[in-house]
């Protein structure tokens, strides 16, 4: 069985972009650089922000970060994103989802100038996706496709199972498997909340995706032998035993599923650390597209 080991992967992309930076720097020109904004004081939001701003300074990014209370005015919001557009100093701009209740998602998301959406959730940067042209990818199911890449997963004419059809992960997720990429041309099913017969779908699957949000729900009786497993879920579970308070759970029961697995991302340290590399390659992407004449 081969653990499909986050920390490995994704120390690769960064080492390669780190590379680029310097190249960058070397020719005197600034680096790329993200604005990343959070709004009010979600424990699991506040992690995710601060591992994405110390990955941009690892591979040499400038990042700024923008704060905001759980109250601000949703046009404050639209505003400072307006600003960020256009300001050309700025390449990417990600808004840490989810918002409170009070912001309309999609505004937000449609607010962003699609060759600064370094999450990739503008639906013109969907769309392209969709049309296979050149774009910012979601950057969960872009990290996954450079996990793949990493470890040489043979993708070419597998079964692909995706469980989860949100738009930042189980659907872009199931356009990049069945596209002409080298690490693509999967037979994709996708499968939600609706799919009857989860399980006999799930044993027919040479690559099972899981991005359910349903923490340990995909045990061995689900999975074929040799099997390739991602997955994607992270839930917090309350643990007293733990400093922090939570331990993190993915959507797969792990020691089960890797005992007939041929490989499987753990949780933690697996699809998370690849989207932080999604993200980190939309953002030299966004400068190229930006500092292009
Ligand atoms: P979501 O709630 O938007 O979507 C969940 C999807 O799962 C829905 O499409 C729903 O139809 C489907 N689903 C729910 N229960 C099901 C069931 N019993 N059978 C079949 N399908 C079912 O969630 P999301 O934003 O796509 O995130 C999914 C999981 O991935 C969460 O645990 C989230 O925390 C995690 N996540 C991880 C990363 C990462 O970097 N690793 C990034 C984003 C999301």
């Amino acid at each position: 069985m081969i653990l499909l080991d986050g920390k490995l992967a994704s120390a690769s992309v960064k080492e390669n972009l780190k590379k680029e930076v310097d190249k960058i720097i070397e020719k005197n020109l600034r680096p790329p650089h993200l604005a990343a904004i959070l709004i009010g004081n979600n424990g699991a939001s506040e992690t995710y922000v601060a591992s994405k701003i110390k990955s941009c300074k690892e591979v040499g990014f400038t990042s700024t970060l923008i704060r905001y209370e759980e109250s601000v005015l949703e046009k404050v919001l639209l505003d400072k994103i307006l600003e960020l557009n256009n300001d050309p100093t700025i390449d990417g701009i990600l808004v840490q989802l989810p918002l409170p209740k009070h912001i309309v998602e999609t505004k937000v998301i449609e607010t962003i100038n699609p060759k600064k959406d370094v999450d990739g959730f503008h639906p013109i940067n969907a769309g392209k996706l969709v049309q296979g042209l050149e774009t910012l990818i979601p950057a969960t199911p872009y990290g996954v496709m450079l996990m793949l890449e990493h470890f040489n997963v043979d993708t070419k004419g597998k079964h692909a199972v995706i469980i989860g059809r949100s738009n930042i992960v189980g659907r872009p997720m199931s356009i990049l498997l069945s596209s002409n990429l080298l690490h693509g041309n999967c037979t994709v099913t996708l499968c939600h909340s609706h799919t009857p017969d989860l399980i006999e779908i799930c044993k027919q699957a040479d690559i099972l995706v899981a991005a359910l949000g349903k923490p340990e729900s995909i045990t061995a009786k689900m999975v074929k032998p040799g099997a390739v497993i991602i997955d994607v879920g992270i839930t917090r579970i309350d643990d007293n035993t733990k400093k922090n308070g939570y331990r993190l759970k993915g959507d797969v029961k792990f020691d089960e599923v890797a005992a007939i697995a041929s490989a499987i991302t753990p949780v933690p340290g697996g699809v998370g650390l690849m989207t932080i590399a999604g993200l980190l390659k939309n953002t030299l992407k966004a400068y190229q597209l930006n500092t292009k004449n």
